[in-house]
């Protein structure tokens, strides 16, 4: 599974990074990354900044999705 995020919704609030900071990061733009242990996608973010779900992980991301007030963590097959 993978996840992305789409950037233009993000509020920055930093709920993804609390729930699962293995997954999310906050940058100094403000907004949230997806990333692969020390990969961050943020160039190019949004749907092109596709990142693999570590095993174990995947419960705290569909979390992360459902708490985000965004709505814009996207997972998929
Ligand atoms: S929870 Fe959603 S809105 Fe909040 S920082 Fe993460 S991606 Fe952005």
């Amino acid at each position: 599974m993978k996840v992305w995020i789409d950037q233009d919704l993000c509020t920055g609030d930093g709920l993804c990074e609390e729930i699962a900071p293995a997954v999310f990061t906050l940058l100094d733009d403000g907004l949230a990354y997806v990333k692969e242990g020390d990969k961050i996608f943020n160039s190019p973010g949004g749907a092109e900044g596709l990142a693999n779900i570590p095993d174990g992980m995947l419960e705290a991301v569909v979390e992360s999705a459902e708490e985000c007030p965004g709505e814009c963590i996207f997972i998929e097959e």
